[in-house]
């Protein structure tokens, strides 16, 4: 592999609980503050970096310079771009790559912004602008509880922070439901709760439960018209109209 190809790894548990653990306290610690925060910025860039290539817009890890990657032709094999074995060159300096490598650089590590895009953009573009250890432990408190929203009703699905804290989501969920909060804390508690409600949202825990592909093929089963175009909230509120047992 590449040697220049690295990216941003995700920030550890331990750090997020003890960053809040002074926060409560009354005493956070600036310095964590900015260890946590420039993590998750880090990581962040990574990742938008990661998402343009995965657009065709690939950005030179040697002098930045843009390589745009060819177009394949989409009618003979269906694919927008050329495979594994495109050559991406940078015209600006001697760095080279295959997109095969490129790929496998990034690829199954969580560095795909997805569904949770919109939350990732406002840490990024706001991170650089804060002054006070105060905004910044905010910003990281709002950016930890955001949930990756999927379906057409954008349904709390996992943490966003899956991205940016090491662990699983369940090691996540486990890890968010035992921060240290205090009246003396400058994270709110009303994040927090906020949190926990989505957390609890009844069809995020159908979905997470009976499993997205499972419920679909219900739906098809039952012969519920449009089950594939309608919202899966609808389809899920539809199959327990049917037979509420299903879903059990
Ligand atoms: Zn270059």
């Amino acid at each position: 592999m590449n040697a220049a190809l690295k990216w941003a790894g995700r920030v550890s548990r331990r750090k997020i609980k003890q960053l809040y653990e002074s926060d409560a306290q009354g005493m956070l610690d600036a310095e964590l503050v900015d260890d946590v925060g420039f993590g998750f910025y880090s990581r962040l860039v990574d990742m938008f970096e990661i998402d343009e290539a995965s657009q065709g817009r690939v950005k030179c890890r040697k002098c930045g310079s843009m390589i745009l990657r060819r177009k394949g032709t989409r009618a003979s094999n269906g694919r927008l771009y050329r495979g594994r074995d495109e050559a991406l060159k940078c015209a600006q300096c001697d760095w080279k790559i295959t997109w095969g490598e490129y790929f496998d650089s990034y690829s199954g590590k969580s560095l795909q912004p997805n569904s949770a895009i919109n939350a990732f953009k406002k840490f990024k573009s706001r991170w650089p602008t804060l002054k006070t250890a105060k905004d910044k432990m905010l910003l990281i408190d709002w950016l930890v509880h955001q949930f990756h929203l999927q379906y057409r009703d954008r349904i709390p699905l996992k943490p966003a922070a899956v991205n940016l804290i090491e662990g699983t989501p369940e090691q996540i969920i486990v890890l968010l439901n035992e921060l240290a909060y205090s009246a003396d804390s400058f994270a709110e508690l009303k994040v927090k709760d906020d949190w926990k409600e989505q957390l609890n949202d009844e069809y995020r825990l159908i979905i997470t439960r009976v499993g997205a592909t499972k419920i679909l093929k219900l739906g098809k089963e039952l012969g519920v018209t449009d089950y594939r175009k309608m919202p899966i909230k609808s389809l899920i509120d539809r199959i327990q109209e049917l037979d509420a047992t299903l879903l059990e």
